[in-house]
């Protein structure tokens, strides 16, 4: 791209310091693989030195060098609050004083289950575990056991978790780092999971006649985030649905970022299509390590201790989480705060969409409600094939001029960021402006 002359003053004349982060990367590299616990942190698609943070107020993240980013990683989804928003910080740092741990059935699960049950109309009984992959790993275990089937259909690009049967074309960082599917998962282990592509009804419909009757599930991020944010297309969750129902096949709905972000009850309530199971996570965690799954009773009591689907965890319900859970779910009641969420979204991408076409940039935003993706791409991305066809050497470029200037997005163009209801008129516009400068740096 031509460098144009933008109306912003560019007020990032120096580099920026990274010494600190810089220093406790070379540490890091020593003692943790890639120097990092979860590989898309360690900045491979974009290069450059992984900021390690300190601490986080509202939408800022302030890193070891005290730079202040604006901040739309969200720690990959739950943050939709902001950090250190006042109520759930305050209710962990009691919770904490209480005991950090009993395994025995407390208060807490039964209260984090009442709004789980509340928000979406399809699940009556939820069970918590540790993390968004544990809940896939248990939903496909809870599908496989009640259909007695082995077979699961997944969507290419979509991403689960490190679910073994799953890291077959699957999302994240594994479209980043380019790997088909992770070294170490046998091929037994994934025989049985049949992918299609995304927003393709006919491909759906070929998968389910070829072998519907052997599936237990179909899983399936009912709005796409990890191959970037990509909406599904008018009617295609309807079919899958109906696909489902025609076979007796499980729907699973793997809202772990969607769930409590794109609306209280997630992609189920804004399309109105119900799964069987639902897997949860991120934001029902509000920062701390919680995933769940639900679904009708009927399903549910299919799981030990009621039935013979097996299923535990030492740490599961753990009440600091399922604290910061509750206190998180309770702050998104607030009247008004999905419509504002929306409204700022939706001026974020329109201002986005400006300052590209100002400076002769093609991109293509996809965003719903306050998960979005800018696609170094000039076409339409509606699937995986099209998300791999982004300009990721511009995308990276355009993350270190945002990043330099005080703006975080996610380090990896096939990911999602998020508008927190922490985020401010003021913050939208400055990340906009910033945007006008980034889009003219020699992308
Ligand atoms: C993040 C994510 C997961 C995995 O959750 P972890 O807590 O990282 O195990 C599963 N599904 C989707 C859609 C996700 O975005």
């Amino acid at each position: 791209m031509k460098p144009q002359k933008s109306s912003q003053k560019d007020t990032c004349q120096q580099p920026q310091q990274v010494q600190a982060s810089k220093q406790l990367y070379q540490q890091a590299c020593n003692l943790l693989p890639g120097g990092v616990n979860s590989p898309v942190r360690a900045f491979g698609a974009v290069g450059g030195v992984p900021r390690f943070m300190k601490k986080a107020k509202g939408c800022r993240v302030i890193d070891q060098d005290d730079n202040e980013y604006i901040d739309y990683l969200a720690s990959w989804g739950p943050m939709i609050l902001g950090h250190c928003h006042e109520s759930v910080s305050v209710a962990v740092a009691r919770a904490a004083q209480r005991g950090l741990s009993f395994g025995t059935p407390t208060k807490l699960e039964v209260r984090m289950a009442e709004l789980v049950c509340a928000a979406f109309d399809s699940i009556e009984m939820v069970r918590f575990v540790n993390s968004g992959t544990e809940a896939t790993t248990s939903a496909i275990r809870l599908a496989r056991g009640i259909t007695g089937r082995d077979k699961i259909l997944k969507v290419a690009g979509g991403y689960h978790g490190h679910v073994d049967a799953l890291l077959v074309q699957a999302g994240s960082g594994l479209i980043t780092f380019g790997l088909p599917s992770s070294a170490g998962v046998p091929k037994s282990v994934t025989a049985d999971t049949v992918v299609i592509p995304y927003n393709d009804p006919e491909a759906a419909k070929a998968a389910f006649s070829q072998c519907g009757e052997q599936l237990a599930c179909l899983l399936i991020e009912p709005i796409a985030g990890n191959m970037g944010v990509v909406q599904p297309q008018s009617g295609y969750l309807q079919t899958l649905r109906q696909l489902c129902d025609k076979h007796s096949v499980l729907l699973i709905f793997d809202e772990v970022i969607t769930g409590f972000r794109v609306a209280m009850g997630g992609a189920q309530q804004l399309y109105g299509v119900s799964a069987d199971l639902t897997c949860l996570g991120k934001i029902i965690g509000g920062g701390l390590p919680v995933g769940a799954y639900g679904g009708s009773r009927k399903l549910m009591e299919h799981l030990a201790p009621l039935g013979p689907v097996y299923q535990a965890g030492t740490l599961s319900g753990n009440p600091l989480a399922t604290t910061a859970g509750i206190a998180t779910v309770e702050a998104l009641t607030e009247p008004g705060l999905y419509d504002r969420l929306e409204e700022l979204s939706a001026s974020l991408a329109q201002g986005l969409k400006s300052a590209a076409a100002q400076a002769g940039v093609q991109i293509t935003i996809n965003r719903v409600g306050s998960m979005m993706t800018v696609f170094f791409n000039a076409d339409p991305v509606m699937n995986y094939q099209d998300a791999m066809r982004s300009d990721t050497a511009a995308y990276a470029k355009f993350f270190h001029a945002m990043l330099q200037r005080g703006v975080y997005i996610p380090p990896a163009q096939f990911e999602a960021m998020f508008v927190s209801a922490a985020h401010q008129k003021d913050d939208i516009d400055q990340t906009i402006a910033t945007a006008e400068i980034a889009f003219t740096i020699d992308l």
